[in-house]
C-alpha cells in the first residue's frame, strides 16, 4: 500500500477513535510518550498531523523516558526529535536497577517495571503541564490484553481508550486503539522511523508473545478474528455473562448461545429457530 494511503487509513482510525471517545479537545497539552517502538512514532507522527489541521488547537510534547536499561540509545530519539522539530523532554530515571533488585530470578520484569514508568509519566505529565498521556497502543494490543486478561487474570477488561488515574490528575488516551498493528509496522517501515527495540533488558512478556502468536494463528484461518475481537469490545451483553453487579438475575431476554447456536459462527446464519428449522427440515 502507498504511503499516503496508508497514512489516511491510519488518520481515519485514529480519528474515529477521538470522536467515539472524545480523547482530544481544543486547548489540550498532550504528552506523546515515546519508547522509541514503531507504535510511538506512527501515534507522534499522526497526532502531529492532526494537531496541524485540526481546527480544535491543541499542543503536542514528546517525552521519552530512559529507564537505565544497558545500552538504551535514547539519543537516537532525541535525535530524530530534534530534526523533526517537535516540543520534546528526555527523562532519565534508573527503574532497572530497582525492578533488578525487587524481582526473583526466573519472574519477568515488565509488571513492576511499567508501574514504574507509569508513576513517573504521571508525575511529569503533571510537571509539563499536561493535561493527558497519549501512548501508541493498538487494536492487538487491546484484544491481546482482552484474551490475557480472561486466561491468566480472571477478569474481563482490556485497555480503555479514555483512563483518568485513580487520584483524577491524569488521563491517558489511546487514539490507536482502532489502528491495526500490521498497518503500524508497514508504515512505520515506510517512513524509515530510527526504531529502539523494547527488549533491552533481556526481558519479555512471554504470556503476551504466546497469546499473539495464537491470535495470527486463527487470523490465518479467518481473517476477521482480530476485527471481531476489537468488535467484541464495543458490543458487550452484561446479562450473557455472570457479573451480577451489571445486571439482576432474570434480565437475561433473547439469544441463547447453545440454544440458538450462535456459539460457532455459521456458513448462512440463520436469523430465527424457526428459519433453522425450517432450513433443517428442508435439508433433510
Ligand atoms: S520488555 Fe523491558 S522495558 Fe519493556 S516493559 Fe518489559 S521490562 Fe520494561
Amino acid at each position: 500500500m502507498e504511503t499516503h494511503v496508508l497514512e489516511a487509513r491510519l488518520l481515519n482510525h485514529v480519528g474515529k477513535a477521538i470522536k467515539d471517545f472524545g480523547l482530544i479537545k481544543g486547548g489540550d497539552r498532550i504528552m506523546v510518550g515515546m519508547s522509541g517502538g514503531k507504535d510511538s512514532y506512527t501515534l507522534l507522527h499522526l497526532l502531529r498531523k492532526l494537531a496541524a489541521s485540526s481546527p480544535h488547537k491543541f499542543e503536542l510534547v514528546a517525552v521519552n523516558l530512559d529507564q537505565g536499561h544497558p545500552g538504551f540509545p535514547g539519543h537516537v530519539i532525541e535525535d530524530y526529535l530534534k530534526a523533526e522539530g517537535v516540543q520534546y523532554r528526555m527523562l532519565k530515571q534508573d527503574t532497572y536497577s530497582v525492578v533488578k533488585r525487587l524481582v526473583p530470578e526466573g519472574k519477568t520484569y515488565c509488571s513492576l517495571c511499567s508501574k514504574l514508568r507509569r508513576g513517573i509519566l504521571y508525575i511529569s505529565a503533571v510537571e509539563l503541564g499536561c493535561n493527558k498521556i497519549a501512548l501508541g497502543h493498538h487494536r492487538d494490543d487491546l484484544i491481546e490484553t482482552l484474551l490475557l486478561s480472561a486466561l491468566y487474570s480472571g477478569a474481563l477488561k482490556s485497555m480503555p481508550p479514555y483512563l483518568r488515574s485513580r487520584d483524577g490528575r491524569n488521563v491517558v488516551i489511546r487514539p490507536m486503539c482502532y489502528a491495526p498493528e500490521e498497518e503500524i509496522a508497514e508504515f512505520s517501515k515506510q517512513l524509515a522511523f530510527p526504531i529502539v527495540p523494547c527488549n533491552l533488558c533481556g526481558s519479555q512478556e512471554l504470556m503476551r508473545t504466546r497469546v499473539k502468536r495464537l491470535l495470527r494463528e486463527l487470523q490465518a484461518e479467518n481473517k476477521a478474528v482480530k476485527g471481531n475481537l476489537l468488535h467484541a469490545l464495543t458490543n458487550v451483553v452484561p446479562t450473557h455473562l455472570m457479573d451480577k453487579k451489571l445486571f439482576n438475575v432474570g434480565e437475561a431476554v433473547g439469544a441463547d448461545p447453545w440454544l440458538d447456536g450462535d456459539e460457532e459462527p455459521e456458513a448462512e446464519p440463520c436469523a430465527t429457530p424457526e428459519k433453522k428449522l425450517t432450513q433443517l427440515r428442508a435439508e433433510s
